[in-house]
């Protein structure tokens, strides 16, 4: 039995998991991430947890390579952070490959956090019968990864596909990336918490909704039928279908499979409302051949795909292994 170590790198928690060839989960193990502490401590609890899932195969069985999906700009090539923001903090020019591979003498692929996810949706997902489409997140932030002939669009650098920092609003309020009005402010989850807290102080006091402004109470009360939930809700879902459909024109891609908090709390009802909505905004040869879907492996989507991208070597990662 042959298995793959992956990693799942993100602000709060670390994922571990060995996987198989068929993206099965053998061992698991999760940490919290202590992002706070600095990246020395990030680093070595991430080998801790490496070592612990590499203890977790049996004898008899091997570990063929680590993946390790980071949140942050990684260059993929080198296995190095090229850029973390506050999610992680002095993240920023870790060599994790290289320290990784000293540790424990397996071939270390190291990718951004999304990518490793997307990876996971081409290749046992919601992208497994498509060559060319476009992954989307919509959680804490909006991630994206595009795929084009069956393999990542990377980029000069490592950072093609972000795509929650495209604007749909040039006006709209500053982003962190130093741009305005990007889709990340209005249909992620703090987006639409965001958007409800607008509604709530332009609200009358005697007509004042029932629900908090986070996402979760105003994705529930919009599935309940409330009215000012339904509001907030359409403009997240327009603008969100503004970008989709900026993506679709871009990329013309076979399908857009979407996964994350705010579509999974939202049900089939977010992705049928998103449909409409992007079927609207993109022309008829674009939009007929595209299909909009649901991501399928849900919040394993990072350690899996971390994993897979042991398995997924044959291409250009191959020629970058020294
Ligand atoms: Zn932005």
């Amino acid at each position: 039995m042959e298995w793959a170590i992956g990693v799942d790198l993100g602000g709060t928690k670390m994922q571990f998991a060995a996987i198989d060839r068929q993206g099965r989960i053998g061992h698991r193990h999760r940490v919290p991430t202590n992002a706070k502490a600095g990246p020395q401590q990030v680093m070595d609890r991430m080998l801790e947890g490496i070592g612990r899932m590499m203890a977790a195969v049996g004898p008899g069985e091997s570990v063929v390579g680590i993946g390790i999906g980071s949140a942050g700009q990684i260059d993929w090539r080198n296995g190095e952070v090229v850029y973390a923001g506050d999610t992680l903090p002095g993240w920023t020019g870790t060599p994790i490959r290289r320290l990784a591979e000293e540790r424990f003498g397996k071939r270390t692929h190291v990718d951004n956090d999304v990518n490793a996810a997307a990876v996971a949706e081409k290749l046992y997902g919601a992208g497994r019968e498509c060559d060319s489409f476009v992954c989307l997140t919509l959680g804490t932030g909006i991630g994206g990864a595009v795929f084009e002939g069956g393999r990542l669009v990377r980029g000069a650098y490592g950072g093609a596909g972000e795509l929650g920092h495209v604007p749909v609003d040039f006006n709209g309020p500053r982003c962190g990336c130093g741009n305005n009005g990007c889709i990340e402010l209005y249909a992620s989850g703090p987006g639409i918490a965001r958007l409800g807290l607008e509604a709530l102080e332009a609200a009358d006091a005697r007509d004042r909704p029932a629900w908090e402004p986070t996402a979760g109470d105003i994705v529930r009360a919009w599935l309940a039928g409330d009215a000012a939930a339904a509001r907030v809700m359409d403009t997240a879902l327009r603008a969100l279908g503004a970008a989709v459909a900026g993506y679709i024109h871009a990329f013309n891609p076979q399908a857009v499979v979407i996964g994350g908090g705010v579509p999974e709390a939202a049900g089939p009802a977010f992705l049928e409302a998103l449909n409409r909505e992007v079927r609207s905004r993109t022309t008829p040869g674009m939009s007929g051949a595209c299909r909009i879907r649901a991501a399928s492996l849900g919040a394993d989507a990072g350690v899996v795909g971390a994993g897979a991208l042991v398995w997924d070597c044959g291409e250009s990662r191959q020629e970058h292994w020294r």
